[in-house]
């Protein structure tokens, strides 16, 4: 087993020890569908978390996201193709479809993931998102699993401190 597999696997015990089951449940923004089409991206989210036992997700608005880039004359054909790929998925409905302002697929995200507004991770969804500023802000959204796509290699962040802190009481707490 590679060194990263293992480094996962235990990684994975440790969201495990803080209320993740599987079939994990992966949530996508856009932008990670879009940047990912030539490559079995389930496949790989299976490898990196160690399980063939999960659940893709996408919920209305990152869904929404793509239809929005799928007209014009100049539309890329990558977005029809990422839709295909997003069809596929589970669709998490997250009540913004009727909100007169759409909303910005980072906020339905934090929405979603962080319902109340908390920090808490209540659904225990992993995140899979190419957006920065939206892994940042769900490091303090406890527990939360984030991946990302580098270079074709689908990355699993180390354990935000918010969440190791969490993990390291409910320990002691033992
Ligand atoms: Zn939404």
């Amino acid at each position: 087993m590679g060194k990263r597999t293992k480094q996962y696997k235990k990684l994975m015990r440790s969201f495990e020890f803080l209320g993740f089951r599987t079939p994990y449940q992966v949530l996508m923004t856009s932008d990670i569908l879009l940047d990912t089409l030539k490559l079995d991206l389930i496949t790989l989210f299976e490898k990196t978390l160690s399980t063939k036992n999960l659940k893709p997700m996408i919920t209305q608005c990152c869904i929404r996201a793509l239809y929005d880039k799928n007209h014009g004359p100049n539309r890329d054909p990558a977005v029809a193709a990422a839709i295909e790929r997003a069809k596929t998925f589970e669709r998490r409905r997250c009540g913004h479809l009727m909100d007169e302002d759409a909303k910005s697929e980072r906020e339905c995200m934090l929405s979603v993931v962080d319902p109340k507004g908390n920090g808490q991770n209540k659904f225990r969804y992993i995140v899979a998102t190419q957006d920065e500023e939206l892994r940042n802000r769900l490091r303090s959204v406890v527990p939360t699993p984030l991946m990302y796509v580098r270079r074709s290699v689908v990355i699993l962040e180390p354990m935000a401190e918010a969440s190791a802190k969490v993990r390291a009481r409910e320990e002691l707490a033992k």
